[in-house]
């Protein structure tokens, strides 16, 4: 068939067709070069405006502060579990030569599957002590479930740590902080140490671009891989501050892990990260994608559209678990507007929601094999009318 499905997928996941229209002339034909952006040199001068206005586009919309670079590369959020950690284990080196690796505290704040392997790359690279700041199972409907951002007061955070690491949005648990300082799911920021540049990380993988980011200027490093809200995979893109883009190899001479050249911050900085071939076409398309989002309105428009298309979904819970046929997965207040999920109880009633979803043209609905479920994934690419389709059978489903 010729006809596109609605696709709930979590990563890869949707894009605009009006995009991927403009996308397939430019395979053919890049800028009125002639040549299509799969076969074009990385340094034309045509593809480097390109890079550039991508990253103007990132850095309007995101409101990013000339303290901090905006630096593209490869690996995929999974290469900057440890490119993280090497480069601010070097920073903190060259920022505290005399302590011994015992002495230098990373602490991860671990609320769903990829904060945690995040951390166990941390743990498998050493170099550094882990320090799990806070662990969220404990504090879950059954003891032993990411289904919460924990209360402020159960965060303990080192003194002095070489980096303190947070993601944002959990894609497979759907659990995220909420960007309301106020509520209790927010990031304690105000626990940070202080009267130092903290070393703040944060995986936005699956939220970057979905709305404005609170406070984005306090973070050392905030990073994402494109294949969410902005692009296919093989794009990541990263916020540095500019005091954690360091010689790492004047940290080896000090004792520091030696750190791959594909991944040290400083080669990208200098190189406006093209020190080797980038993801031309990936780039390319999250381009278009986020001047398309410009045009539309930016960050506030995603932002209000975002949470109307969530709230609709989790009122559909909400109104099944009354019924007995849906049960939310995620506490109150710590769901994710990106990633909604939920079981569908009773015998055989899962694969019968998500056969009838795929009758409708409706595809991409079941859940992470590690937590099962239905997790529906709204990113910036699905529409509302879309989710009002997937509402209203959500609705239909109950009457069956
Ligand atoms: N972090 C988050 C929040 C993710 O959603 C994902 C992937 N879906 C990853 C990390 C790993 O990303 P990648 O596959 O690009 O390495």
């Amino acid at each position: 068939s010729d006809s596109r499905v609605i696709n709930f997928g979590a990563g890869p996941s949707v894009l605009p067709d009006s995009v991927l229209q403009e996308a397939a002339k430019g395979l053919l034909n890049f800028n009125g070069t002639g040549i299509g952006i799969a076969e074009i040199s990385h340094r034309s001068k045509e593809f480097v405006a390109f890079l550039a206005e991508l990253e103007g586009q990132v850095r309007s919309q995101l409101e990013v502060p000339e303290t901090h670079s905006i630096l593209f590369t490869q690996g995929g959020a999974t290469g900057q579990f440890s490119a993280i950690v090497l480069n601010l284990l070097a920073r903190h080196r060259l920022l505290h030569p005399d302590l011994s690796n015992d002495e230098r505290a990373m602490d991860y704040v671990v609320t769903g599957s990829w904060s945690k392997k995040a951390a166990e790359e941390a743990r498998r690279l050493g170099g550094g002590q882990v320090n799990v700041a806070v662990d969220a199972r404990p504090y879950s409907k059954d003891g032993k479930s990411f289904d919460n951002i924990p209360a402020h007061d159960t965060y303990t955070f080192s003194p002095n740590p070489a980096l303190i690491y947070y993601c944002e949005n959990e894609t497979v648990d759907g659990v995220e902080f909420s960007n309301d300082a106020s509520s209790p799911a927010s990031f304690p920021f105000h626990l940070l140490p202080q009267n130092t540049l903290a070393p703040l990380v944060a995986d936005y993988s699956s939220s970057f671009m979905s709305r404005p980011i609170p406070r984005l200027a306090d973070h050392a490093i905030i990073y994402a891989g494109a294949q969410k809200n902005i692009g296919p995979a093989g794009l990541t893109i990263l916020i540095v501050r500019k005091d954690c883009i360091v010689d790492v190899d004047a940290a080896a001479k000090l004792g520091a892990m030696p750190v791959p050249i594909t991944m040290v911050y400083k080669t990208l900085a200098d190189n406006n990260s093209l020190y080797n071939t980038p993801s031309v076409l990936a780039i390319y398309i999250s381009g278009l994608v986020l001047k398309r989002s410009a045009e539309l309105g930016g960050l506030k428009y995603y932002e209000e559209v975002n949470k109307r298309k969530a709230e609709k979904v989790y009122a559909a819970i909400k109104e099944g678990a009354e019924k007995g046929v849906y049960q939310a997965k995620v506490k109150e207040g710590s769901g994710s507007l990106m990633n909604v999920v939920f079981n569908v109880l009773g015998e055989g009633a899962e694969a019968k929601f998500l056969s009838g979803a795929e009758a409708r043209g409706m595809q991409a609905l079941k859940g992470h094999r590690s937590v099962g479920g239905i997790r529906a994934s709204l990113y910036n690419a699905i529409t509302e009318q879309q989710v009002d389709m997937l509402v209203a059978y959500m609705k239909e489903f109950l009457e069956q």
